[in-house]
């Protein structure tokens, strides 16, 4: 038997289900459900500023003033998904649907947050961002409002983390590698030289390399994944090319620059580019704001394989975590928010909020 949900939740899920059904995988719904969101947080009393950059709307709420400047941040993209999952439905305390999780449940819980902070306004100031392409990237949402100076004393990404604080994540590179060999007649392989071979040693060289060894307190292991590869066009040939991609996480603390030297140096007969370059985040347990949060949520420190946007506050040296309610399968089949966790985590938002004065008071001394 499952709780009824309390009032709080109720609301809270209403808001999610409707922003889930702007199904918001293109630039027009992730606009129409911008607007929504402005709207909605104006008629709850909060200040709203529209940002529109290179066709995309982003959404920044703020209430309050003074130090610290916290920034609560949720996307407001979601992954493709079935028909079905944008027809959101509530079963047994979850509430069902594309983006449920990943991430339209933690951005529904900081919209009832902030119009209740607009009523009851507290002696710092929060600002809510809603951005349009976290999943994409986050370069025109997130990276873009951060060089306009949206910024603060600790950045709080809500991406699903079931209560747990993401202090770390891993870093991206990916590259494209460019084997060449020498192209022959099929029946006489002796006489070329196979670019696929090639490349499938250059690919067993990087993997071997001991940067895929090394680890921190918060991950094991960087990771490789060979993602692509194109090569060959007629089965009577030796293939003179062949490229592939490998996508690299690497760990806080390495840097890429180094990774992408050795690399490099260990593959002289290879072409190397760099298709794209995340940079970790490495946030400390020991900043004041962020003990705070963990000592009201209760919950772990951990790292974050993937990437989200707290990478660019990051950038910026802010302290950025992710810290989202509870749930499953985000980007699959039945993914869900569980309901009770989305309404405890605006109180946890609240409580946080709530104290964070005192913790300024001690960081300036
Ligand atoms: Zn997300």
């Amino acid at each position: 038997m499952t709780m009824p949900l309390g009032l709080d939740e109720e609301r809270i899920a209403a808001l999610a289900s409707h922003l889930i059904r702007f199904e918001t995988t293109t630039p027009e719904r992730i606009n129409a459900c911008a607007d929504y969101c402005a709207d909605w947080l104006e008629q709850g009393g909060v200040n709203v500023k529209v940002y529109e950059n290179q066709g995309l709307k982003s959404v920044v709420a703020s209430v309050g003033s003074g130090l610290p400047v916290i920034v609560l941040n949720g996307h407001l993209d979601v992954v493709p998904g079935e028909p079905d999952d944008f027809a959101p439905r509530v079963e047994n305390g979850r509430l069902y649907g594309r983006g449920s999780y990943d991430m339209l449940g933690a951005v529904a819980s900081m919209m009832v947050l902030m119009t209740e902070l607009a009523k009851d306004v507290p002696d710092c100031t929060v600002k809510l961002a809603l951005v349009p392409d976290e999943e994409s990237g986050g370069e025109r949402g997130t990276g873009f409002l951060v060089e306009q100076g949206e910024v603060g004393d600790i950045a709080i990404c809500g991406e699903p983390t079931d209560l747990n604080i993401a202090l770390q994540a891993k870093g991206i590179l990916q590259l494209v590698v460019e084997a060449t060999g020498v192209a022959a007649h099929g029946s006489r392989p002796w006489l070329g030289k196979n670019a696929i071979l090639e490349a499938l040693r250059h690919y067993e060289k990087i993997a071997s390399m001991r940067i895929f060894e090394e680890s921190t307190p918060y991950f094991e292991r960087p990771s490789l994944n060979l993602a692509k590869i194109q090569a060959g066009t007629v089965f009577n040939q030796v293939p003179d090319r062949c490229t592939f991609g490998v996508d690299i996480r690497y760990l806080p603390g390495q840097k890429a620059d180094d990774l992408l030297r050795m690399i490099r140096q260990a593959l002289p007969d290879a072409e190397i580019k760099v298709h794209f370059h995340g940079y970790p985040v490495d946030t400390t347990a020991e900043h004041k704001l962020v003990r705070k949060l963990q000592a009201i949520a209760g919950t772990s420190f951990f790292g974050q394989d993937g990437s989200a946007d707290t990478r660019f506050y990051a950038l910026h040296g802010i302290p950025a975590v992710e810290f989202g309610p509870a749930g499953a399968h985000h980007h699959g089949p039945g993914e869900y928010a569980d309901i009770p966790s989305l309404g405890r985590y605006k109180q946890i938002l609240k409580q946080f909020i709530k104290q964070a004065k005192d913790d300024m008071h001690e960081i300036q001394g």
